[in-house]
């Protein structure tokens, strides 16, 4: 396992899942839930040395294997990371109207006011001050954007990916289902892969381990929970290298 090494100083990758931005009948897209995403960026960016976002696309579409029979699984995939690329661009207009500075780009040419990611040019984005988000997840069929997220953290020099879900963090069961889980503050990758604990999916928790990145986990839904992840500050379950006091 290695250091991340590459890691520019209090820089982070924000990855927020497109479900949480849903609207009415859980598609395209709700004012209130835009509107405390920006603000919860804002505060968080206050405190960082360059925030990149990478959205999911599940408001709109999911690819994988639940397809109507008449769509490819390869097809599938391309619809749903052009979900997220939608998602990009609405997330763009929503933090410039938090007064943010925010360009959002795709990971394949897609026009349409995106231009196509690269890693040298996405940094000095971050460099800048700007907010960078991350559409059209990793360009290739068979991945998640939980995988963007770890594989652009480590292009950008984030240091940590907080993957900001609906959930608490990482606990020991199902919290929904098992009313005994207990929530962990603080793990390593090796207690979370023998404890059989779903952080991500198995490609992106392999990349993070390999390459020495930490991932938090926190609940967007709380207000200031952002800015706290980013302080440092023990907010949901962080999983890193060291790991804390359950290994
Ligand atoms: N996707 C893909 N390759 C990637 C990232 C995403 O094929 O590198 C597709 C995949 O079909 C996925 C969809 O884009 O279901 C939307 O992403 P995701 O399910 O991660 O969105 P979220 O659940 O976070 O809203």
């Amino acid at each position: 396992m290695e250091e991340n090494g590459n890691a520019t100083p209090n820089r982070f990758l924000v990855k927020f899942s497109g479900e949480y931005l849903a609207g009415k009948g859980g598609s395209g897209f709700s004012t209130e839930r835009l509107a405390h995403v920006s603000e919860e960026l804002k505060q968080a960016k206050a405190h960082a040395n360059g925030i990149a976002v990478v959205v999911g696309g599940g408001n709109f579409f999911r690819g994988g294997r639940a397809l109507p029979a008449l769509i490819d699984r390869v097809t599938g995939d391309q619809i749903g990371m052009l979900a997220t690329a939608m998602n990009a661009l609405a997330l763009r207009d929503a933090f410039r109207g938090a007064g943010l500075q925010a360009e959002s780009v795709c990971a394949f040419p897609v026009g349409g006011g995106l231009d196509q990611y690269d890693p040298d040019s996405a940094r000095q984005v971050l460099d800048q001050g700007s907010v960078l988000i991350l559409g059209g997840g990793t360009g290739n069929a068979f991945f998640t954007t939980d995988t963007t997220a770890c594989l652009r953290a480590l292009e950008l020099g984030a240091q940590t990916v907080i993957k900001a879900t609906r959930v608490d963090g990482v606990f020991s069961d199902d919290p929904e289902k098992n009313h005994e889980a207990v929530r962990y503050d603080h793990i390593s990758y090796d207690f979370a892969l023998s404890n059989g604990l779903q952080v991500m999916d198995a490609t992106a928790f392999t990349l993070c381990r390999e390459n020495g990145l930490s991932v938090r986990v926190i609940d967007l839904g709380v207000k200031g929970n952002l800015q706290s992840a980013v302080k440092g500050e023990s907010v949901g379950t962080l999983v890193d290298v060291s790991g804390g006091t359950h290994d």
